[in-house]
């Protein structure tokens, strides 16, 4: 099955000479194979390599291959892990992702990019799709508390809480942390499943272990002067800004409060890279949305196959 692999260079994709879209063939796994051969109407295919692989990179594959792309797609993601939306996309044809490969240099002069692991890989249009991270390095003991860092984090800790509440059986107390908008839906995730959140803006220096049988939760943060705060949960919200530094240090202009900077059409300020999702900013800001993500990706997927055909160069972002 196109599954559970463990080795940090793995990637998967099938071989498949049909038209994009069909999912037959047969699966490689954990070793190079040639790219797809072009379809007889393209004069050349086009090689995309996308840098990130999460929602915004995931829209884009989906809208290319509904526009009917033609060339290969590569896809670059630095974790090891292989939800299933990624593995069903390394199932077209054009495409193959690869895991656990951090994208980490790009040469813009030789439309190259580099992987932490020294692979290298051409590009004709390259898209930068690395999203955000959390402002600060991690508070110690996070590994023990829950995390409101990703969108996903909500379904887990609406799981963590059922099970405290069971074990406590009454109402949990939630230490929240943090003081910008993922704190705030964090306290409404909190709040809907029945936690009484008390929330602190003030960055703890440490969290402390629970003691729960379940070990599941801190419950309480330990600040800088030694004072602390103690309940049931401890649940940390912090802050989170564009990943743009691949994209600064490859020479692309990024925005004083973080981002690439793109222009309308997703254009970064260096000809055949592009920016998408968390990761760009448009006007110095950065929506930040899975709507705004999978728009900019419809948008960016347009130009893109435009940008494949013959025609006119158009102009980077000033
Ligand atoms: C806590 C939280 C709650 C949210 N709730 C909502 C909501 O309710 N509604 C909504 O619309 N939006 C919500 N969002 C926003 C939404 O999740 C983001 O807008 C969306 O995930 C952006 O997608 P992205 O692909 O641009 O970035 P990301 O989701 O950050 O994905 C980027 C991916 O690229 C990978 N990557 C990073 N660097 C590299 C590299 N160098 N090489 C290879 N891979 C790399 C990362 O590991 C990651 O998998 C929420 C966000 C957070 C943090």
């Amino acid at each position: 099955m196109a599954g559970k692999h463990n080795g940090k260079s793995t990637f998967l994709r099938w071989e498949h000479h049909e038209s994009p879209g069909r999912l037959s063939g047969q699966q490689r796994k954990g070793q190079h194979m040639s790219a797809p051969a072009p379809s007889p109407s393209t004069p050349a295919a086009t090689r995309i390599v996308i840098a990130g692989a999460g929602p915004a990179a995931q829209a884009l594959v989906t809208q290319l291959d509904q526009g009917r792309f033609t060339g290969t797609i590569t896809v670059l993601s630095n974790r090891d892990d292989t939800p299933a939306e990624l593995l069903e996309l390394a199932l077209l044809p054009q495409v193959s992702v690869r895991f656990g490969q951090p994208a980490s240099h790009i040469d813009a002069a030789k439309r190259t990019v580099a992987t932490a692991d020294g692979m290298e890989f051409s590009y004709d249009q390259l898209v930068i799709a690395t999203g955000s991270a959390p402002v600060a390095n991690p508070v110690e003991g996070a590994g023990s508390c829950l995390s409101y860092s990703t969108i996903d984090d909500a379904a887990r800790i609406s799981r963590a809480v059922g099970e405290v509440t069971r074990e406590l059986g009454r109402r949990p107390l939630g230490i929240l942390v943090g003081n910008g908008a993922a704190a705030g839906q964090a306290e409404a995730v909190l709040r809907a499943r029945g936690v009484r959140p008390i929330r602190t803006t003030a960055r703890p220096a440490a969290i402390v272990p629970g003691t729960s049988a379940s070990g599941l939760v801190a419950s309480a943060v330990i600040f800088e002067d030694g004072s602390s705060m103690s309940g049931d949960l401890v649940v940390l919200a912090e802050e989170r800004v564009s990943r743009d530094g691949l994209a600064a240090s490859a020479g692309l202009r990024t925005a004083a409060s973080g981002g690439i900077v793109i222009s309308q059409d997703f254009r970064t300020s260096v000809p055949g890279i592009w920016a998408i999702g968390d990761a760009a900013a448009f006007d110095g800001v950065r929506l930040g949305l899975l709507v705004a993500a999978a728009s900019a990706a419809g948008a960016c997927a347009t130009q893109l196959l435009s940008a494949s055909a013959p025609g006119p160069v158009l102009q980077a972002a000033a």
